[in-house]
């Protein structure tokens, strides 16, 4: 909504950047946004703190782009980050944020690729370079003209530049660039050697800090969930299982992913609408109505769609995306706990984003603690439970209203009263999975945080590396080890499969194989310790299923 986008607006961006921003779907600047927008466009120098999350990419990015003249085809920008993937991250950024302005060109500078291309890049006059240190200064070796352009310069999370030993490649780019460029550095924390960067290269710098006030909760039970960017939806679904809720709100950060989590959610039969900025207002409030009276379940909101949301029927609210900080949070979980009820609230966390959590229990005084995802059990249990209760009422008087139809059907069918039942549960339950396996079956993956495999990035063959799956570290019984192979579900393997092929080709006696763990894109099997080399070489080339069954040892750290 015009409104909204006018947050942006406001701060004197070039109206390209601004057609931009609608389009990623941005509602309003974050704090750290609002306040270092206007000094960067004035062209002070500045140093801004804040914590991970909080929005440090478009709060420099989007200044800098709206300064930068792409009619003009030479290094304008330098952007230094600590790390090859913060350097890749920042490059999309300005690439996302540059949509709308023909002819800019971003270049990203980094260690374990080719020079040569980078240096194509640069010379053909990509106006912005993103770089991590060390590898920007093997270019100045070979042409020290490379920085001569520069107006505009970033430290992106210095302190962890710093921490990674850049210090002195620092020096290097310093010298590289002109005198007069604007110099602007973010950082987390400003320990002394920060200060002295600071007080040597920058002139004058504004300080920004996002402080953060004492903010109080009540009646509110918080809870964190440690996960990966892209399982959030799973889990969320996976949560929705177990929790009993009767109305929830979810918050994310943009349009988008209002709407691609309430499409998810709806596929899955929840009573779900998104509600965001581009929905106009007597819409808005008919999503709010079909809340209070129970048409809806679920919405999922921005910051700014959610403003004022007074529905009793809350019980939870789910922190799908981070906050900004930690007054948005406690101004979204004050959405339940309403006229003095007891709400509950959940922070999905991504690795990165541990720090705010830390700064939200401090700011909160409270300890936000950790669940875990629900196991498959946990899910079935909930779905059983579901049935119990939406079936017990009717017990009392539906033998006295369809006892008849039952013998009649039974005697027409030929059945059981159990058999017809049956059926009847059957049908009720829609097919759903009520049984272990089944779950387990239908449960995408759903790695827990600290390094386990994305599945769908192990499917696009993104990552070469051995998955470390964490939802079921079992215990592993003395003298075994756990094997790996990737056959899994979807290549139609089953326990009994990969048992066979271990048994006649291995030649090993079936007491000998431990538990056989058969997930989605992968197997797990047990395996005696001893010998094992020697097992896995005589079932070097076994195949299974068609397939090559490859066999390895399955480290877990
Ligand atoms: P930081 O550098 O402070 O750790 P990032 O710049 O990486 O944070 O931003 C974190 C996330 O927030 C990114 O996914 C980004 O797209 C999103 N984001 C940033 N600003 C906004 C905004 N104004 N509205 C919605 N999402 C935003
Ligand atoms: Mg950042």
């Amino acid at each position: 909504m015009t409104q909204e986008i006018g947050g942006f607006a406001a701060l004197g961006l070039h109206s390209n950047i601004l057609a931009a921003l609608t389009a990623v779907g941005y509602e309003e600047p974050s704090p750290i946004q609002s306040q270092a927008i206007p000094v960067i466009l004035s062209g002070q120098d500045m140093i801004g703190q804040a914590q991970t999350g909080t929005g440090k990419t478009a709060a420099f990015a989007l200044p800098i782009l709206s300064k930068i003249d792409p009619a003009k085809r030479e290094p304008q920008a330098l952007i230094l980050a600590p790390t090859r993937e913060l350097a890749l991250q920042v490059a999309t950024a300005f690439e996302t944020y540059s949509k709308q302005m023909p002819g800019l060109n971003v270049v990203a500078v980094y260690g374990g690729a080719p020079m040569g291309p980078q240096l194509k890049a640069i010379r053909q006059g990509a106006q912005v370079i993103v770089a991590t240190p060390g590898r920007l200064v093997d270019h100045l070796r070979r042409d020290e003209k490379v920085l001569s352009t520069i107006q505009y310069l970033v430290l992106d999370e210095a302190d962890e530049m710093l921490k990674l030993g850049f210090m002195d490649d620092l020096e290097v780019i310093f010298e590289a660039m002109p005198e007069s460029r604007q110099s602007v550095l973010f950082s987390a924390t400003l320990p002394h050697s920060i200060r002295a960067i600071a007080e040597k290269h920058l002139r004058e710098p504004q300080h920004i800090k996002i402080a953060a006030k004492t903010q109080t909760v009540s009646r509110i039970e918080q809870a964190h969930l440690m996960i990966h960017a892209d399982q959030k939806t799973n889990a969320v679904l996976r949560l929705l299982e177990v929790e009993e809720f009767d109305a929830l709100i979810a918050f994310v950060r943009t349009k988008q992913a209002t709407l691609d989590l309430a499409a998810a959610l709806e596929a899955k039969g929840f009573k779900a609408a998104a509600l965001n900025g581009d929905i106009a207002q007597n819409q808005r409030e008919r999503v709010i109505e079909s809340l209070k009276d129970g048409r809806l379940d679920i919405v999922v909101a921005t910051d700014v769609a959610a403003r004022g949301i007074d529905v009793p029927r809350i019980t939870h609210v789910f922190n799908v995306d981070m906050p900004y900080d930690p007054e948005s949070y406690v101004h979204r979980i004050g959405r339940t706990g309403r006229a003095g009820r007891d709400g509950r609230a959940l922070l999905l966390v991504t690795p990165r984003e541990r720090r705010m959590l830390q700064v939200i229990e401090r700011v909160t005084g409270q300890k936000v603690g950790e669940v875990k995802l629900p196991n498959a059990q946990q899910v079935l249990d909930a779905r059983i439970k579901k049935l119990t209760n939406s079936l017990a009422p009717l017990v009392a008087d539906a033998e006295a209203s369809h006892g008849d139809l039952l013998d009649r059907l039974t005697a027409d069918i030929g059945c059981s009263p159990r058999a017809l039942a049956a059926a009847l549960l059957k049908k009720a339950t829609n097919g759903q999975a009520l049984d272990l396996a089944s779950v387990e079956r239908e449960q995408p993956l759903v790695p827990g945080v600290g390094g386990a495999p994305r599945e769908r990035r192990e499917r696009d063959g993104e990552r070469s590396g051995e998955p470390r799956e964490r939802r079921a570290p079992m215990p592993l019984a003395e003298g075994r080890a756990r094997c790996r192979t990737a056959l899994g579900a979807r290549d139609g393997i089953a326990a009994k499969n990969l048992l066979g092929a271990i048994l006649n080709e291995g030649g090993l006696a079936r007491e000998a194989i431990g538990r056989i763990q058969i997930r989605e894109s992968f197997s797990l099997v047990e395996l005696p310790e001893e010998g094992l080399e020697r097992l896995l070489g005589k079932l070097k080339d076994t195949r299974v299923a068609g397939k090559p069954l490859k066999l390895r040892r399955y480290r877990e750290d």
